[in-house]
């Protein structure tokens, strides 16, 4: 696959070009186990344990069978050396099933610790994440994050330990012991066999890659015939003159070049795994011939029949040890690509940082808003510029109104005065400061906003409304905020009032009532700067009428610099100017007198939803 192509080389680059290796990874994976390191000494602790005792078992195998053969040629004496060969190794077995319990269990509370800091390092990073980001980033993907890949990103860990570490213990320990069951014995094994293993995986790597590769050039259809299955288009240019036959035979021509490809490469397959299963039979009956030999000759003096077993059987713990590390390197990779996308998640940098830049004291705000040339993309859809180039200026107090026809751009630049997003070029400035010196929460602190939908979180109602408020409050104000917003009434009237717990999302509520704790929100807040994005579209005629009157008492009694969009003529009629905008320019501005007298854009929008609608909807 890409990743083991790509082997531990470059994997992904930073924002600031740095390179990101697999290894790199690792170190961080290692770094974070090390937040818990004495856990993972215990686990390490535990493994040396373990695989000593391992490494042991074969020398205690070997004195059980010498134990018998001394039973069998003299009772009196064999009888002790067998028992006692016995009753150590029991003793060996029993402290190694104590020690590998021991160790899996430090393993898991490192691993799963691990994975708990994981979630929160990724659940702080993700909430200071800028909306841009879940444009991109859907729920679905997150969870998943959080869930399988935190606990899948520990899983290094795991072949770090019971892979590399465990294998390398027991090849080096596999080593040194049989060197010391017969050093001759070891000399032969060792020089013979690792030139053998290296000529016959230098023999058989490129008929082995083409073995490997036979059945899928046999089987599978996609690769075989490198023709492709007919269109209908090209079906009709093979009916015209008959010449159905003739594009048979050139398929079944290229199927069976395919298939001779295969056979052969079966043949060559097959040749390999026998050769190498040879090889290793091959080693066993050297060592048994050689070894049985030194046992013979010596009588049992140079080398008993319990040492040959034994060496016997640390040639294979070191055989297995050895293929088994062959293994490591791929399941690293497999393994870190979890790590990856959980480790560029804690990385990743929001473009609009709420936490960086000037800390505005709300007291000190006017509302004076500013937009020079501003442009912007959104970053999930590249190619498309939705705003093109918009210059305003917004006075304190005073009101402007977006209108135009949907998809315009009215929105994405609310969203922008929000601060949720960056402009791609040009500035927005505060009170002659450009918002992007300054901190966004702060920014926002002082802004009030009123969507099409209200979301609401899963706590009761008066968290919702205090919810980011920033300062100390009383019941008293927030009852107030509420009455002022026509919602204290419907508040009473359920069961625990103001402490009901509305479900997620609000789902308890109706959608006029949610939009009217938005604005009790507001009347909570008293924002300098007012957004509202057509704010009562959503509703039927009762509920726009109730959430309209809350609005313009929230406007009379904050005074703040307000920017609209709204689909009803007399919202925008009273407005200090109105600016249409169409496909992300300002293609009109002025007030609702001067651009009715102007005949263009705005008129037609307005005679156009007079006559369509008694009750003048504009812009939709
Ligand atoms: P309006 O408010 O005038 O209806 P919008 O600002 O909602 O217009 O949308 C302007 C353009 O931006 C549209 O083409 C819309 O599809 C696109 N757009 C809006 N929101 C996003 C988003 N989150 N990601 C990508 N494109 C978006």
């Amino acid at each position: 696959d890409k990743t083991s192509a790509k082997g531990f080389g470059a994997r992904s680059l930073r924002g600031n070009g740095e390179q990101i290796t697999t290894w790199t990874y690792f170190r961080r994976i290692v770094d974070l186990a090390m937040d818990f390191w004495p856990t993972l000494v215990a686990a390490l602790v535990c493994l040396v344990i373990m695989q000593s005792l391992q490494i042991l078992a074969p020398k205690l195998q070997g004195s059980i069978f010498d134990g018998i053969i001394a039973y069998l040629q003299n009772p009196g004496v064999g009888k002790d050396r067998f028992q006692d060969a016995m009753a150590t190794y029991v003793t060996i077995m029993v402290l190694q099933g104590a020690f590998s319990g021991l160790k899996s269990l430090a393993q898991e509370l490192v691993q799963r610790r691990m994975a708990c800091a994981v979630r929160l390092k990724l659940f702080a990073s993700v909430i200071r994440m800028d909306i841009a980001f879940f444009d991109t980033m859907h729920t679905g993907q997150l969870t998943s994050r959080m869930t399988n890949d935190a606990s899948q990103m520990t899983q290094p860990l795991n072949t770090l330990l019971n892979d590399l570490l465990a294998n390398v213990l027991l090849l080096v320990g596999g080593m040194f012991m049989a060197f010391r069951t017969s050093w001759k014995l070891s000399i032969l094994a060792l020089t013979i066999v690792p030139p053998i293993t290296y000529s016959y995986r230098s023999l058989s790597m490129p008929s082995g890659r083409a073995a490997s590769r036979a059945p899928s050039t046999a089987l599978t259809a996609k690769r075989t015939p490198r023709r492709r299955m007919p269109s209908a288009t090209s079906a009709r240019s093979v009916a015209s003159p008959p010449r159905h036959a003739f594009e048979s035979n050139k398929y079944s021509d290229s199927i069976n070049t395919a298939l001779g490809h295969g056979v052969k490469n079966a043949y060559v397959g097959a040749s390999v795994t026998a050769f190498s299963t040879y090889l290793n039979l091959g080693t066993a009956v050297l060592i048994l011939w050689y070894g049985g030999q030194l046992v013979c000759d010596s009588e049992g003096k140079i080398m008993s029949i319990g040492s040959l077993i034994t060496f016997q059987l640390y040639w294979n713990m070191m055989n297995n040890a050895f293929i088994s590390l062959g293994n490591v390197f791929n399941d690293l990779i497999r393994s870190s690509s979890a790590a990856e996308r959980v480790l560029s998640l804690i990385d990743a940098r929001p473009d609009v940082n709420p936490d960086e830049g000037e800390v505005l004291v709300r007291e000190t705000v006017k509302g004076h808003l500013k937009l020079r040339g501003i442009q912007f993309r959104y970053r999930s859809r590249p190619d498309s510029i939705v705003l093109k180039g918009i210059d305003m200026e917004m006075p304190p107090g005073t009101t402007t109104a977006l209108v135009g026809k949907s998809g315009g751009g009215k929105s994405t630049l609310v969203h922008l005065l929000m601060r949720f997003y960056e402009p791609t070029a040009g500035e927005i400035i505060l009170d002659g400061k450009d918002t992007k010196l300054l901190s966004s929460k702060s920014v926002r602190q002082c802004c009030g906003f009123v969507a099409q939908d209200t979301q609401l979180f899963s706590c009761s109602i008066e968290e919702n409304l205090s919810y980011g408020l920033g300062r100390d409050h009383s019941k008293e104000e927030v009852i107030e905020a509420c009455k002022a917003a026509n919602a204290h009434e419907f508040i009473l009237e359920m069961e625990e009032g103001y402490e009901t717990r509305v479900g997620e999302k609000g789902i308890m509520l109706s959608g006029g009532q949610k939009q009217r704790l938005a604005v009790a929100r507001c009347f909570l807040r008293k924002p300098r700067m007012l957004f509202l994005d057509e704010a009562t579209s959503a509703l039927d005629a009762e509920n726009e009428a109730i959430v309209q009157g809350a609005l313009e008492s929230l406007l009379l009694e904050l005074n703040s610099t307000v920017v609209l969009i709204a689909h009803r003529l007399s919202t925008v009629i009273n407005a200090t100017q109105i600016c249409v905008i169409h496909k992300g320019l300002i293609v009109e501005r002025g007030t609702h007198d001067e651009l009715v007298a102007k005949g263009g854009v705005y008129a037609q929008l307005v005679s156009r939803q007079l006559s369509r609608d008694a009750s003048a909807v504009i812009g939709a």
